[in-house]
């Protein structure tokens, strides 16, 4: 099943491949391994986009791959992979490299997990499997390249590229899908989505990214996609919340919000999703989206905070305006703020950071309106400051407040002192 693609097919061209990446897979070679780039990286570089990352495979262990670099670390208690590290600071660069998995059928992965059955040669390939779950023990167990293909979700997902034959390594026919601009899963989609239920989603995602570039899903895939969503009830809400943000922040969330509409998916995946799908279509949140997918396009980075902060202020508001009722403005909005978490939030990792800059971005909004004393300057010094001014800027768009009020601050932040005091002064 294995076909060995030339460029003269293929035509990637090998100016879009990371030099990193080669690099990785060269030294890989030299050591006797076999190494290739994997994945989403295979698949963009055959439509002729520059991928943004690059992840490896290799039939090397994890522990032979960090012996060949200088930085490289063995990260993941479950699934174990390598980061090699190059350069510092703000411009390091990871490349991810991952050893060949086997293909775990669920019969399979089942006997594996029920250890009395364990063959040894099983055990013998399993690395540090810690949890005796299915899932877990199907991702940490070694085996041949073919597996591994067979392993992964979308046919153009699962190719292998040497850049320095230029073969592309094909065992799903992912070329002919690519061609065609189809995305198919890879054996029979009912399941494959049973086995991972967040495959759901991953359709989702690259049905909505690709379909910029005219992809369709293929009828067999989409198909069991409504009769297999409640299977994600079964999956940890912090899982199900990281998916949500990569539909959100990979600069496609409007397509995946159309997406998920188009394919009967709008509600059940996930309770805070069924908002932003819900609100998609109001202006501010609108806003955000087009904003956040602009921004995604040009290389900025957006944050987690500033989009849900947008989709979840009008129950901060709703619930302030309630609550100053009977209680000081202050007070009044700190526990709106809780409640809203609460609510809508739950329990997902990194929630304490998240919740405290969508607090300060909160917060910072009646903050804005008063152009008295020390407070401009005390704001502009707020390490926040840029996500509050762009949130005031959007809800300024909006109309939901003055235009001139975020043209205030525009100018406020970028004045000197005695500007700064003058501009207080005249808005008094
Ligand atoms: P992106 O460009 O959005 O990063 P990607 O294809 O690189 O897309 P990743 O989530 O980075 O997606 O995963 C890398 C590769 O790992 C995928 O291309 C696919 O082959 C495989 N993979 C990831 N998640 C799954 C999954 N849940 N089931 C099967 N294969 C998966
Ligand atoms: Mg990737």
């Amino acid at each position: 099943k294995r076909v060995d693609v030339p460029v003269s097919v293929h035509g990637i061209d090998p100016e879009l491949v990371d030099k990193r990446a080669s690099d990785v897979v060269h030294t890989l070679k030299q050591a006797g391994f076999e190494a290739y780039i994997v994945g989403g990286a295979v698949r963009d570089l055959l439509l002729g986009l520059r991928p943004k990352d690059f992840d490896v495979a290799t039939n090397a262990t994890p522990e032979q791959v960090k012996n060949l670099f200088r930085r490289a670390f063995i990260i993941g208690k479950r699934f174990r992979i390598v980061h090699v590290v190059y350069g510092r600071g703000r411009e390091h660069e990871v490349i991810e490299v991952s050893t060949f998995r086997a293909y775990l059928d669920n019969s399979a992965a089942e006997l594996v997990s029920g250890n009395e059955k364990t063959s040894k040669a099983q055990l013998a390939s399993m690395q540090h499997a810690v949890d005796a779950s299915g899932r877990v023990l199907r991702d940490n167990v070694w085996g041949p390249q073919d597996e591994d293909a067979t392993r992964r979700d979308f046919t153009v997902n699962a190719m292998y590229y040497d850049p320095e034959t230029q073969v592309v390594v094909d065992f799903h026919k992912g070329i002919e899908d690519a061609k065609k601009k189809v995305l198919r899963m890879i054996g029979d989609p009912a399941t494959r989505y049973r086995e991972d239920p967040v495959r759901i989603i991953r359709a989702v995602r690259f049905a909505a990214k690709l379909s910029q570039r005219g992809f369709k899903l293929d009828a067999k895939t989409a198909k069991p996609l409504v009769e297999s969503e409640h299977l994600l009830n079964d999956v940890p809400q912090s899982r199900l919340f990281d998916e949500m943000l990569k539909l959100l922040q990979t600069g496609h969330a409007i397509a995946s919000i159309e997406q998920l509409k188009a394919l009967g998916l709008a509600k059940g995946i996930y309770p805070l999703l069924d908002v932003v799908v819900e609100r998609a279509d109001n202006p501010f949140v609108q806003a955000a989206l087009a904003d956040t997918d602009r921004r995604v396009g040009e290389g900025k980075t957006v944050a987690p905070s500033f989009l849900l902060a947008c989709v979840l202020w009008q129950d901060v508001k709703t619930g302030w305006e309630q609550r100053m009722q009977r209680q000081h403005a202050f007070p009044a909005l700190q526990d709106a703020i809780d409640d809203v978490f609460d609510k809508r939030i739950g329990d997902v990792s990194g929630r304490g950071k998240l919740a405290a800059d969508m607090r300060e971005i909160w917060v910072m909004q009646p903050r804005f309106e008063k152009r008295t004393g020390s407070t401009p300057h005390g704001m502009v010094a707020h390490l926040r400051f840029r996500a509050g001014f762009d949130f005031l800027r959007l809800r300024a768009d909006v109309g939901e407040v003055e235009e001139q009020l975020a043209d205030w601050w525009q100018k406020f932040q970028l004045a000197d002192d005695a500007r700064r005091d003058d501009m207080i002064e005249q808005a008094r």
